[in-house]
């Protein structure tokens, strides 16, 4: 289905052949140590990308990423807690939900237009046990401040848990530098893997505050013991874990997460520069690397742009649902993306403005 397209979509995201052929091979046998040491090497690829710090271990779940949202709830908070959900989207309220269903107090902390540098002014003033935030709201294509968030929950002693799903390798995380506790990422956006696996990065801070947890397949202390020995309790998503190798392998070998990091930024700035004639603008202040949302201003419908450019072009971006399908559509720069892979989009959109591209 749509091999012949071009991708960009939040999610799955464009792969790069290198990672397609791993994907190719015939699924190996796992209880051995040839296995673990994948899962090791998975493990400590994960750790340096977060800069997670001494001590930190990965869960590995065959999920994907809302399991790795719900089992951080699940495996970390309580009815004692209150926990502070940044709410800027889909996703936040997903977290909101996700507390509700497993009786944590929480507060649903609704924001918008701000990347939330300002956080100790704009909190609610209660006492809070915990911050929740999805540091890209991808419904939205909304970065916040990791770092400002992070020097709130220091200073207010709080355990902060960061979905990082939508912007791990395409924009900067510091566990360490924004004292980050959990960091809980998926296979299928910036890693650019099939779906199926999501990741939990636990600080050892986060490590302690592990509790006793009613469910058989989400008890993290099932899978740090395994972890052990480099196994999970259950079958792992064994191909996308010999990928998962794969991409950590190709990310060092191409200078590493900060040039990852730079080579997104390059691709998104270029995206947004290129389309300046365009009768389309941002839809958000705070854009990540990892997105860009826009918005027609020309009264276009936003699910028309999106389904000409998938008809006419063969050209997949994603429309947003809801009330804002009509006026906002979001590009990914996710994945395996260059400025020549881009510029097939953008001559796209020229050609469906009438526009001369120069
Ligand atoms: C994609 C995404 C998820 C996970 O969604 P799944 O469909 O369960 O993989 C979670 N949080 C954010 C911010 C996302 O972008």
């Amino acid at each position: 289905m749509y091999e012949d397209h071009y991708i960009f979509t939040p999610g799955p995201v464009k792969m790069s052949q290198e990672i397609l052929d791993v994907g190719a091979k015939q699924t190996p046998y796992f209880r051995n140590c040839e296995f673990s040491n994948v899962v090791y090497h998975c493990e400590k690829g994960l750790i340096d990308i977060v800069n997670a710090p001494e001590g930190s271990k990965v869960i590995f779940l065959t999920a994907s990423g809302t399991a790795g949202m719900e089992s951080v709830v699940m495996n970390l908070l309580n009815s004692n807690d209150n926990a502070l959900v940044v709410n800027g989207g889909g996703f936040g309220a997903r977290f909101v939900d996700i507390c509700n269903i497993h009786d944590v107090p929480n507060t649903n902390f609704q924001v918008n237009n701000t990347n939330l540098k300002d956080i100790e002014a704009l909190a609610p003033q209660d006492k809070f046990s915990s911050l929740i935030v999805n540091a890209h709201e991808t419904s939205v294509g909304h970065l916040y401040d990791l770092t400002a968030l992070g020097e709130y929950t220091k200073n207010n002693n709080m355990m902060y848990i960061v979905d990082a799903i939508s912007m791990l390798v395409t924009d900067e995380l510091d566990m360490q530098k924004s004292h980050i506790d959990v960091v809980i990422a998926s296979s299928q956006k910036g890693f650019a893997l099939p779906p199926g696996l999501t990741m939990v990065v636990l600080s050892p801070t986060a490590l302690e505050k592990l509790q006793s947890v009613k469910s058989l397949y989400f008890n993290f202390k099932d899978y740090l013991s395994n972890g052990e020995r480099g196994q999970t309790p259950y079958t792992p998503a064994v191909t996308i874990m010999l990928q998962l190798e794969a991409r950590l392998n190709q990310i060092v070998r191409r200078g590493g997460i900060t040039q990852s990091i730079a080579s997104a930024r390059e691709v998104a700035d270029y995206f947004r520069l290129s389309i300046k004639g365009l009768p389309l603008k941002v839809a958000s202040l705070f854009m990540p690397n990892a997105m860009t949302a826009l918005t027609p201003t020309d009264g276009k419908s936003a699910l028309d742009i999106v389904n000409d450019l998938e008809n006419k072009y063969k050209v997949m971006v994603c429309p947003n649902g809801g009330d804002e399908r009509d006026t906002i559509f979001r590009v990914s720069h996710m994945g395996d993306m260059t400025k020549e892979y881009t510029d097939v989009l953008i001559d796209a959109l020229f050609d469906y403005y009438k526009v001369s591209r120069n």
